[in-house]
């Protein structure tokens, strides 16, 4: 595994906060967090803030990612925003997160058509991917990885595969879901067999250069653990990306991870 390249946090800040509270939020991060070039720093907030704070945000800093979008490029689609619409807006946007697939009834298809519209818009997808905990219970872990992974990711090549971000995010770990604090021994064995998928689907150099991140209520006390993962290019905090002294924390632990390794 390439050890320089940079660790990627991404506060996912769900359904929440207002465009004022958004602003804040940010200005508190950009007094907290400083910019290092080992550490790449994404925000998602809600489709409503992401064009005020993109104008207010330090692009030193962070960038921007959308929560969702939808696949078609434009028409009659009620309430939807496109991929296209967003395009010069951010830089990523998080794709079938367990949030979507669950509430939303995002199925397999429906996130191809999000990874293949948010690529052909220039915009790089973050591919959320788990298991529940009966599918866990019932050993199925792989199965459902792969079936998401190898579904979400089939209409791209190699060349896209190596600028996409996956996400395991198993569905017990996340706050939302019961929040259950994943070993990282878990993460380890899952992360090893998504980059082994997407050798046997692209080839050796396309597993190592994928960037695979991980997310399940990562927070200030545990993401030491998680960052030092083999194989782990990140993490992807949601509630604790809403407490600037948190996700801050966050990024300073990736920062360490990247001068233990160096
Ligand atoms: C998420 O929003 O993807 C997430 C993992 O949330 P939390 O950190 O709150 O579990």
């Amino acid at each position: 595994m390439n050890n320089t390249r940079k660790k990627l946090i991404v506060g996912n800040w769900k359904m929440h906060l207002n465009v004022h509270e958004a602003s804040t939020l940010l200005h508190r991060l950009h007094e907290h967090i400083s910019a290092h070039r080992d550490v790449e720093v994404v925000l998602a907030p809600s489709l409503l803030c992401l064009q005020p704070l993109s104008v207010e945000l330090d692009r030193h800093k962070f960038r921007l990612a959308a929560q969702d979008a939808y696949y078609k490029d434009e028409g009659a689609f009620t309430g939807e925003v496109s991929f296209s619409m967003l395009r010069d807006l951010v830089h990523y946007a998080i794709v079938g997160h367990s949030e979507r697939r669950i509430y939303f009834g995002e199925d397999l298809k429906v996130v191809r058509e999000k990874v293949t519209a948010a690529v052909r818009n220039k915009i790089t997808p973050i591919i959320c991917i788990g298991e529940n905990s009966e599918e866990r219970k019932a050993g199925e872990t792989k199965q459902v990885i792969h079936d998401q992974l190898t579904t979400a990711i089939s209409n791209l090549t190699s060349r896209d595969i190596a600028d996409v971000v996956i996400a395991y995010e198993p569905v017990w770990a996340i706050s939302t879901f019961g929040g259950q604090i994943a070993k990282p021994d878990q993460i380890e064995e899952v992360i090893r067999y998504i980059r082994y998928q997407i050798k046997e689907l692209y080839g050796a150099k396309a597993a190592e250069q994928v960037r695979v991140i991980y997310g399940g209520s990562v927070d200030d006390s545990n993401a030491g653990s998680y960052l030092e993962i083999p194989g782990c290019d990140g993490a992807l905090p949601g509630s604790a990306s809403l407490s600037y002294h948190k996700f801050a924390a966050i990024v300073e632990a990736a920062h360490r991870q990247q001068l233990k390794q160096a």
